[in-house]
């Protein structure tokens, strides 16, 4: 599939800017250490399961000392609502402990350092280093794979195929945005099982889109085609009735 000219890209990002300008982090959070313990916890869940839990959790543990001083089993009551609890409980705990014994309690701000936490995988390290320190990253997640190749801002199934490329065709400073715009873009609009094309401001950029219309008009022409033949077929046959007909009329 073809990818998008830099400079479409470019128009295709001022509409998206226009339609979501508030488009921001869905998990609520108050500091990094909270945006951590949040984006683990979102795995395989909405964002706002997750913000139901961490309301009473955060109150509840504040700092990795909290966690850190757990044993799984009791984390797991408190996150059970979650999908993956046991292992995010875990996974949560071994975080804290690491972030004790090695960055003093703190998150670190390098994406090494935070991928080599349990559970933290490249896109929880920069949905932390985009939206807790402003750190231009994009996180992509199930939303941004998907618009991103439908569109024609990537092309491959691999989210770190998808980053790259994106990331490699708009300015650095967008890089944040754009995932926010994204998510947006396909949680409103752009679905996964019926994306609103006629109703979608990005259509006349979409790659998706002209392989869609380009496909029906074909499905169009195929019908078309078909009821020609159908009609010419019917009319060959009342002709040759009318005149067996009146090669009966002649004979008597
Ligand atoms: S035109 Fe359709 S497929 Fe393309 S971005 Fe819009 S909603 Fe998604």
């Amino acid at each position: 599939m073809a990818l998008l000219s830099r400079a479409n890209t470019r128009r295709m990002l001022a509409k998206l800017a226009e339609a979501y300008p508030d488009a921001k982090c869905a998990l609520n959070f108050r500091n990094p250490f909270e945006l951590l313990i949040a984006t683990m916890l979102s795995a395989q869940c909405t964002d706002e399961r997750v913000n139901m839990v961490t309301q009473s959790l955060f109150a509840k543990y504040p700092r990795p000392e909290d966690y850190a001083a757990l044993t799984p089993e009791i984390l797991q009551k408190d996150i059970k609502q979650l999908g993956l609890f046991r292992t995010k409980s875990e996974n949560i705990i071994a975080t804290c402990k690491l972030l004790l014994e090695k960055y003093h309690g703190q998150v670190p701000t390098s994406r090494d350092d935070l991928v080599d936490l349990p559970g933290v995988g490249r896109k929880t390290a920069n949905v932390v280093l985009s939206n807790a320190f402003g750190m231009p990253a994009l996180a992509v997640d199930t939303h941004v794979k998907r618009v991103a190749n439908r569109i024609g801002l990537a092309n491959s199934m691999n989210p770190e195929t998808v980053e790259a490329e994106v990331c490699s065709r708009i300015p650095e400073e967008l890089w944040s945005p754009a995932h926010h715009w994204l998510i947006h873009h396909g949680r409103r609009v752009c679905s996964a099982r019926s994306p609103k094309c006629e109703q979608c401001l990005v259509s006349e950029f979409c790659q998706y889109y002209k392989r869609l219309q380009k496909e029906t008009k074909l499905q169009k022409k195929v019908l078309e085609s078909e009821k020609t033949v159908k009609e010419k077929h019917k009319s060959r046959s009342s002709d040759k009735t009318t005149s067996t007909a009146n090669a009966a009329k002649s004979s008597n």
